[in-house]
């Protein structure tokens, strides 16, 4: 008797745990789901972090930070998801790989370009950059663009700032290309280069902190891009979930704090 007794109340707890768990998703109950976003287990996010301050290995330790890292596991975190996961790969394999359905999105200041809108989807842009680009310090005779003619151009392999470098190889131009951004700012150090072309805000950054004792900004800015976070084509929910977390990470401040924490301003409105 005791047996059964016990056994009982063993079923109606079991009982009850099972219908809590179940209840926010009964759609005959016109009950509203909780406030907070259902649990999604895990986003797996792919970056090629050498590209500071958006993506870049945090000092004595395995993760990465940098205002691109912030925003993501913000926006993770706002569409319900557990755990956010970031993958190291090469800037040019990340497409690849999010249309393999090898990760599930990708920021890695990624400019908005109508090529790569045939290929993936971009969420809406979070982050106004564009191409410059840095000389050798002791190179005197470059004051704009046109002046690259006849010099040794660094960039980084399938980003604008390689197919703007393009644009002067029938101008005498020896373009090298470099699988991340750091090893194309070494080159220059090393003069095996005279220019890179990147993006303003990470050559800022880079200039900022060492790279002014061998180089320096030349001309003026040479594009506008946005950024924009990709996700495959085959995921539109998802696209759409991720620009309603944008949303919602702009409207409640934590956009503009990420901001200033990494650029020192608030965004230009
Ligand atoms: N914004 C540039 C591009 O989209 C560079 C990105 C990068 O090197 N991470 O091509």
């Amino acid at each position: 008797m005791k047996k059964i007794t016990v056994l009982l109340s063993v079923l109606v707890l079991a009982l009850g745990i099972l219908a809590a768990g179940c209840g926010g998703g009964d759609k005959k109950e016109e009950k509203k789901p909780a406030a907070a976003p259902a649990v999604k287990e895990e986003l797996i996010v792919g970056t090629e972090p050498s590209f500071a301050p958006f993506e870049f290995p945090e000092k004595d330790s395995k993760e990465f930070t940098g205002f691109d890292m912030d925003l993501i596991r913000a926006i993770a975190k706002e569409m319900g998801y557990k755990k956010c996961t970031i993958k190291n790969m090469g800037f040019d394999a990340l497409i690849p790989a999010i249309n393999a359905g090898n990760i599930d999105v990708s920021i890695a200041g990624f400019s908005i370009t109508e090529e790569r809108k045939k290929q993936v989807i971009f969420s809406q842009p979070y982050y106004k950059s564009g191409l410059a680009f840095v000389v050798r310090k002791d190179v005197n005779d470059v004051k704009k663009f046109e002046d690259l003619k006849g010099k040794t151009i660094a960039v980084q392999l399938g980003t604008t700032g390689a197919l703007y470098g393009e644009k002067l190889k029938d101008k005498g131009s020896v373009v090298k290309t470099f699988n991340t951004s750091d090893l194309a700012c070494m080159e220059l150090k090393n003069k095996g280069a005279d220019a890179v072309i990147s993006d303003l805000p990470v050559l800022q950054y880079f200039l900022k902190n060492g790279g002014s004792e061998y180089a320096k900004l030349a001309g003026e800015p040479l594009t506008a891009e946005d950024y924009g976070i990709v996700i495959s084509k085959k995921n539109p929910e998802l696209a759409k979930g991720i620009d309603k977390a944008l949303d919602a990470l702009k409207k409640n401040g934590t956009y503009d704090k990420l901001y200033e924490k990494w650029f020192g301003s608030k965004p230009a409105k």
